[in-house]
């Protein structure tokens, strides 16, 4: 049966608790009006009434106190005595302002007992005047009543005069035991100011004002009532706004209408009631309300959420379960019936599906009770695997095909975990292991405890992983072997991972890096920017950042680098992967370069080969006549017309750089932008890109322009030369022949001229000595004693001595000349033979004991080496080299010694040495002694002509060089000189 859409057992629970709480509501302020609100009214108008009474009370206490001391002082002797005459200072005694003050009196009056006044007074402004005229009227026509009061009470009340009120006492004047005759009778009044009646309010707390009835503001009704009352009638009470005016009345002792006290009494007592009644309607409907909460938030604790939440896990448990249309109307009892109904067909539905799904699933799965450890349940996957049917697993331990070797030490059941998951073994049908991936967890099925084994087949897993582990190796060791700086930067920038060239090159520690070390802390603030930058780029744009940038990089100890900065993102990763090539020293040659380029003397440049500069340096564009490298490659658009004075030539320049890839120096004249022109030798190659082809010329020129000057000016004046140096080698070869003639006739002059010379001399010289020697033996003793023909004879001896010596010099000089002048000319005879040096040594030696003789003071040492063997020489020439050296080593020596030495050469050859201790020969003539006829004055300046010719060393010279040996000379000015002969090892076997 369809049943109607019924409210929620919720929203039902909530509309039945408003309706009680809406009646609780209506009882609630019933009660509060009907109950509190009219015993409350009943209550103000009784206190109204209590408080016309007490302002009444209050005007009739003060007339009391007023008739206390009317009588106090009616009954007092000096009153008597001043009615009688007798008290002539009774007024300035009594009648003071400070009576009328401290009494609050307005008005005393003593009358006569025949009505007349006998001394009435008022003050006013604190002087006593005479009495208000009016009282004293009042206080006559009141006399005829006077005698019908009773002595002893007088007369005492409230009256009102024009339009004020006074409070009056009279009593008859008595003495002092109230007997006596009647002396007279005493006033006394007060004024009822607005002062007096505020201190009623004031002492009655009570808002009251007195009136008289007919009084233009007093309500009609209580005009009525003040009309009709009686002594002892109740209050007229009156409801008046927010107040109840309540009111007595009081005779009039003017005989006029009735005096009215009027009181004003607040309803605050209704007020209060009223807000009470409000508080406890508020205060139901917060109850109610809380009420009403709390019924339904307990109701919705005990029962709906749970109602729901069972609702929702059977619903949950049971997700396939749909409700149609009709089974969502109901309230949720209803519902959850029709999903119970429903979640137990589902169960029934997930059983079966669970059944086909654990036999359709590709992995292993079996059910073990956790009693016995035997199988329960297995699926066809698990059964293929093992390779047993079903009924052969059935019943058996598990072990027997899980884990077979480790027996007891079940994760689950042995070892306490809760579940388990992990690489284990199964023992195939066949005995064979296979490798797999296990998961053990407890289950609880029909209320028995069981473990679910669930497992695949993880050989092929297992195999890829171990490839994937070796891949990760491989990569690992390339990365970390690679030879260049390689790190991997994660998202946030820190580096992941660094080889070694990456921390050798940073200047960090491993350790230091596997901290999350920040990669942008190497590079200055103005990079990094830039490198955050590409770091986003790349994550959200990967085409859009650089790959390969050049950039600043800072190492730990805070060092300058310059890198080459490659970077890739990691496919399927947020990381990157960074190379780092340092080209800080190709940076810095770079700018080396850069400076070499930018301040070259010489023009460089790069341009293509249609006719553009690349670049060109300051030193090109200065020499172009432009004002910046700039402006020239800009300027430049057409080198062959612009540059070139003959653009043809460079074709030609073209041409060879194609044929040889370079050219030097080709010259060519080249224009500058103000259409000057100068030389230029140019030096280029050819630079070819990877196919062949020629991309640019880069070379060098210089401007020649002097050169080129200079060359033709040199031609010209070669071609001169060429003419002049024509003219005078002719000129030459004639005074060479001419020479050669004058050359022989010098030869056979100086040959003629000594043989000429020598036979003379030989005479001379011979005669000289036969003189001498006669003169000595015959001439000279016959001087005898006489002193004069001694002294002549002695000087023409010792002139004679001259004469020998000058002669054997001239014939030195004579032989000299001639053996020089034969060896010059060639015809010197050269008769060699085999020599003992070491006899020819001592030979010479012997030869020059006569001139050792005469310089005892010089030592003379001879040494020759054991194995100065034998030379091939003409002992003649050998003698007189020998001589020539030792006769001047005697000579220049004046102490000290004079070694000759010889000894073989490594080479072979032979070495002859003459030492002396002699005055040295200076650094300038070590040259020039081997001169002709030089003879030095520096080491003995004291002579003026040297003795000797000037002709022995240079025939040293001749001779040592006929054998192909040298002469040199090694001196200390001073200290001595060392001649060294050394000849060549031919000397040997020279033929
Ligand atoms: P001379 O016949 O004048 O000695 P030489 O040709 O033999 O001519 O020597 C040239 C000059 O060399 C000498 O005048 C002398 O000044 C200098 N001379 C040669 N040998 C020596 C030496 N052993 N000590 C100092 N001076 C020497």
């Amino acid at each position: 049966m369809k049943s109607g859409r019924k409210l929620s057992v919720r929203r039902q629970a909530i509309l039945g608790f408003l309706c009680i709480f809406t009646l609780v509501m209506f009882i609630v302020l019933f009660v509060a009006n009907r109950i509190l609100t009219d015993q409350l009214q009943t209550f103000e108008t009784e206190l109204a009434e209590i408080n016309a009474r007490r302002a009444a009370n209050a005007v009739l206490s003060d007339i009391e106190k007023l008739d206390a001391l009317v009588k106090d002082w009616a009954w007092w002797e000096d009153s008597v005595a001043f009615l009688e005459g007798n008290a002539p200072n009774y007024i300035d005694d009594n009648i003071t302002p400070g009576v009328f003050k401290d009494q609050v009196l307005d008005a005393i009056i003593f009358q006569k007992p025949d009505g007349a006044v006998f001394h009435g007074a008022s003050c006013v402004d604190g002087k006593v005047v005479a009495v208000d005229a009016e009282l004293a009227v009042f206080a006559v026509n009141f006399a005829p009543h006077l005698g019908e009061m009773t002595r002893d009470v007088g007369f005492r009340g409230i009256l009102s005069l024009g339009r004020d009120f006074w409070l009056m006492a009279c009593r008859p004047i008595l003495d002092s035991q109230g007997q006596g005759p009647l002396r007279g009778w005493l006033w006394m009044m007060r004024r009822i100011t607005d002062f007096v009646v505020a201190e009623w309010a004031e002492r009655t707390e009570l808002s009251l004002e007195l009136t008289t009835s007919v009084h233009e503001t007093v309500p009609a009704s209580l005009a009525q009532y003040a009309r009709s009352a009686r002594s002892g009638s109740p209050a007229w009470v009156h409801l008046e706004g927010e107040s109840l005016l309540s009111a007595l009345t009081l005779p009039n002792g003017s005989g006029g209408p009735p005096l009215i006290i009027l009181t004003r009494t607040p309803r605050s007592l209704n007020r209060i009631g009223r807000h009470i009644a409000r508080a406890y309607v508020l205060l139901g409907v917060v109850m109610a309300g809380l009420g009403v909460l709390g019924g339904v938030a307990f109701l919705n604790r005990k029962i709906f959420s749970r109602l729901e939440s069972l609702s929702g896990r059977v619903a949950a448990s049971a997700r396939e379960l749909v409700l149609d249309t009709q089974e969502v109307t109901g309230d949720e009892l209803d519902r959850l019936d029709r999903i119970i109904d429903r979640a137990f067909e589902s169960v029934r539905e997930n059983e079966t599906f669970l059944e086909k799904t654990m036999d359709s699933i590709q992995a292993g799965l079996m059910l073990v009770d956790k009693a016995d450890r035997r199988i329960v349940r297995i699926n066809a996957f698990a059964c293929n695997l093992i390779g047993f049917g079903e009924k052969d697993i059935l019943g058996s331990t598990c072990h027997r095909f899980m884990c077979p070797e480790e027996v007891g030490q079940c994760p689950v059941l042995d070892m306490g975990l809760k579940q388990d998951s992990s690489k284990r073994i199964l023992l195939k049908a066949d005995g064979t292991p296979v490798n797999i991936l296990k998961s053990v967890a407890p289950i609880v099925h029909h209320g028995r405890e069981y473990l679910l084994e669930t497992f695949i087949d993880i050989t092929d897993l297992e195999h890829t992983r171990r490839l994937l582990e070796e891949s990760e190796e491989r990569y690992r060791t390339i990365f970390m072997n690679t030879g260049t700086a390689v790190v991997i930067i994660d998202d946030d920038t820190s580096i992941l991972l660094a080889n070694r060239e990456f921390l050798n090159l940073a200047g960090v520690t491993r350790q230091e890096c596997d901290d999350k070390m920040p990669w942008t802390r190497f590079f200055p603030p103005d990079e990094k920017q830039k490198m955050l930058r590409y770091h986003h780029m790349r994550r959200n744009d990967p085409e859009s950042a650089p790959r390969s940038y050049t950039t600043r990089f800072i190492d730990a100890a805070g060092n300058l680098r310059h890198v080459n900065l490659t970077v890739a993102l990691i496919p399927h990763t947020t990381q990157s992967i960074a190379s780092l090539v340092d080209i800080t020293d190709m940076k810095q040659a770079e700018e080396r370069y850069r400076d070499i380029f930018e301040n070259a003397p010489v023009a460089i440049f790069r341009a293509t080969p249609e006719g553009r500069f690349l670049v060109v340096n300051p030193c090109y564009a200065g020499m172009a006549g432009f004002d910046s490298p700039e402006a020239m490659v800009a300027g430049v658009t057409d080198i062959a017309a612009q540059m070139y004075v003959d653009p043809a030539q460079r074709e030609v320049y073209k041409r060879q750089l194609s044929e040889h890839d370079a050219v030097r120096d080709f010259e060519a004249r080249l224009k500058r932008g103000d259409g000057s022109e100068f030389w230029a030798s140019m030096t280029s190659r050819a630079i070819r890109d990877e196919v062949g082809r020629i991309v640019s010329y880069d070379g060098f020129l210089v401007d020649v322009t002097e050169r080129k000057a200079a060359e033709e000016a040199l031609k010209q004046a070669r071609d001169t030369l060429e003419l002049q140096v024509a003219a005078r080698t002719l000129a030459l070869r004639q005074a060479n022949t001419r020479l050669v003639e004058l050359d022989q006739q010098r030869a056979s002059f100086l040959s003629s001229a000594s043989h000429e010379l020598r036979t003379p001399l030989t005479s001379v010289l011979g005669f000289a000595k036969l003189a001498r020697r006669t003169f000595a033996r015959y001439f000279h003793p016959l001087a005898g004693g006489e002193e004069v023909l001694k002294r002549k004879s002695q000087l023409i001896m010792n002139n004679l001595d001259i004469i020998e010596q000058e002669g054997e010099r001239l014939t030195r000089l004579i032989n000299d000349l001639l053996d020089l002048n034969k060896i010059e000319a060639g015809r010197m005879e050269w008769r060699d033979a085999r020599l003992d040096v070491a006899h020819e040594l001592e030979s010479a030696s012997k030869a020059m004991q006569g001139a050792f003789s005469s310089k005892p003071k010089v030592r003379f040492d001879l040494h020759v080496a054991e194995d100065a063997g034998d030379i091939v020489a003409d002992r003649d020439r050998l003698r007189q080299l020998l001589l020539n050296l030792l006769s001047n080593a005697i000579k220049y020596t004046d102490e000290g010694y004079v070694r000759l030495g010889a000894g073989p050469l490594p080479d072979g050859g032979l070495r002859i040495r003459v030492e002396d201790s002699g005055q040295g020969i200076a650094d300038e003539d070590r040259e020039r002694i081997f001169q002709k006829f030089y003879q030095s004055h520096s080491g003995h300046p004291e002579k003026a002509k040297p003795e000797g010719t000037g002709l022995g060393l240079p025939i040293c010279r001749h001779i040592v060089e006929h054998y192909g040996g040298s002469i040199r000379v090694a001196s200390n000015t001073g200290r001595g000189s060392v001649f060294l002969v050394e000849f060549p090892p031919t000397i040997r076997t020279a033929g």
